[in-house]
């Protein structure tokens, strides 16, 4: 069965969902988007990801494409036509479309804003139970990874060459340091501790970090802000990844060096199963 999808105000079947070829988000990535996860029907997480795209609008000047309530509306609506039990909703919005032009249009033009959903099984992930492998690769972003924008050919050029090497994903390294994943948050454990990355303009702003961070202190389980090198990383007893659509997913492997024996460990294994509770599943 074909998907329904969103665009600018009307459900369509897939094939005719179309947008204009002067639409900046095609022409110069000039658009933010946000992924939720959807387990048994329900959004995950999903005011912190409206949080999110509030705030990439405003830090790049656009304006919402409709007012909040629509696009509370336009989620359940997508779950409810493609009768969604698992998987995601990816939206995206961008300046509209206008004649090519670096700055911005004069006159005012109406954001696109589009939304499809994607099936996909994220409990039951066979990858949770083995773990996953990551290589480590340069950062090569820009320097606002802070918005979720559109823009993202270092990530596709660094996930690419994780699935070339066998692995799952690839850290991102600067200076020295793991900055995160090409489309995930970056974790170490290290006598118990939960390490990473503290949020600057480095780093996006994980949702799915912004939880794990509630849950382990919960849990009683201490999180330490800081950045790490590659080497701590090969030394960890334990590793991890998050986002919104692999929840808190184990690392066995980086740079080929085994961590934790191969083997997911007690602190992630724990973390992972908080989340999954909390997200219904
Ligand atoms: N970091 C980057 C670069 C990402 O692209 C993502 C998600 O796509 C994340 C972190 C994780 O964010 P979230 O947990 O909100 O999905």
């Amino acid at each position: 069965m074909a998907r329904t999808v969103f665009v600018n105000g009307e459900y369509l079947p897939e094939s005719e969902g179309k947008v204009s070829i002067f639409d900046r988000g095609f022409l110069f990535a000039d658009g933010v988007y946000e992924v939720s996860a959807v387990v048994n029907g329900k959004l995950v997480d999903y005011p912190a990801h409206m949080e999110r795209l509030g705030r990439s609008l405003a830090e790049l000047r656009m304006d919402w494409p409709c007012t909040r309530e629509a696009l509370d509306a336009m989620h359940a609506e997508l779950i409810r036509r493609n009768s969604l039990s698992e998987g995601i909703i990816y939206m995206q919005v961008t300046r509209g479309a206008a004649d090519r032009a670096f700055n911005f249009p004069k006159d005012k033009v109406k954001p696109t804003l589009i939304a499809f959903t994607q099936p996909m099984k994220l409990v039951d992930n066979p990858n949770a139970i083995t773990g996953v492998k990551v290589v480590t690769t340069p950062d090569l972003r820009w320097a606002r990874r802070d918005i979720k924008t559109v823009m993202l050919l270092a990530s596709v050029l660094g996930k690419q060459e994780a699935y070339e090497k066998g692995c799952h994903e690839a850290w991102m390294v600067e200076d020295g340091f793991v900055t995160e994943g090409t489309s995930s948050n970056a974790y170490i454990v290290k006598d118990g501790k939960l390490i990473t990355r503290g949020l600057s303009n480095e780093i996006l702003a994980g949702c799915t970090r912004r939880a794990l961070f509630r849950l382990a202190k919960e849990e009683g389980v201490e999180i330490v802000e800081r950045k790490f090198t590659v080497e701590e990383a090969y030394a960890a007893d334990e590793a991890c990844l998050t986002s919104a659509s692999q929840f808190v997913m184990p690392i066995v492997e980086i740079d080929g060096h085994r961590i934790g024996g191969g083997q997911p460990g007690p602190v992630v294994r724990k973390l992972r199963e908080l989340f999954l509770a909390e997200a219904g599943a």
